[in-house]
């Protein structure tokens, strides 16, 4: 079974992820992660890393398709986050997929409204002392503008302010929507509110992965 999930910049699909690997034991493939690793080796890669912007499009497919077949060969259960994010990507990993006998069994797109996204982001403070985080709504420190942990000064990060938080918002709609567009026609993509507590669409997210396990396991009888 293998999983893609889409979602804007602060749809919570990062915690969304984590959720579902630790409940069905599914394989987090997230594209950040292989983007910081080739970023070590590869001077090019770290300046585009560093600026926030993506790796180009089949850049991407290549690096992504090279780590399925060398490090991921046996290729059951992944979830798929960050990648892919246009529609030669999707068919690329398809077509992958397809040749190992595997597919892609769900593609849930997680939606927060770009009020919402600007919202969520800009209560994300960090401690510019140890870097501990923290959200002015869900986990405020004790003491305003100062870290719990070690007295240090918070500070928002410059792409986390309103108007960073816009672009990168538009930044992904761009993007992405041509992809959203083409799952939504082929009948192949599932939309969920990412407006709502975190515990409502994780359970939400389970009942949607929980039925497309049991067709799979009908299939192969
Ligand atoms: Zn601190």
């Amino acid at each position: 079974m293998n999983i893609v999930l889409l979602g804007s910049p602060a749809s919570g699909k990062g915690t969304q992820a984590e959720i579902l690997c630790h409940k069905f034991g599914l394989y987090h493939l997230s594209t950040g992660q292989i983007a910081r690793d080739l970023a070590k080796k590869n001077e090019r890669i770290r300046e585009i890393v560093d600026s926030g912007k993506l790796i180009p499009e089949e850049e991407m497919t290549m690096y992504v398709l090279d780590f399925l077949a060398h490090q991921k060969s046996d290729l059951k259960n992944i979830l798929f986050e960050g990648f892919p994010r246009f529609i030669s990507q999707y068919e690329a990993l398809e077509e992958f997929l397809k040749s190992k006998g595997d597919g892609i069994e769900l593609v849930i797109s997680l939606e927060v409204p770009v009020e919402e996204a600007i919202k969520r982001i800009s209560s994300r403070w960090i401690c510019e002392e140890c870097g501990e985080t923290y959200n002015l709504i869900t986990n405020p420190p004790k003491k305003a503008g100062i870290c719990d942990k070690c007295g240090g000064r918070l500070v928002q990060r410059d792409d986390d302010k309103p108007e960073a938080v816009k672009t990168r918002f538009e930044y992904y709609q761009n993007n992405t929507k041509g992809l959203i567009d083409f799952l939504d026609k082929e009948g192949k993509l599932t939309r969920v509110d990412g407006a709502r507590p975190i515990d409502v669409i994780a359970s939400d997210l389970i009942t949607l992965v929980m039925k497309v396990r049991n067709n799979d396991k009908n299939k192969d009888k």
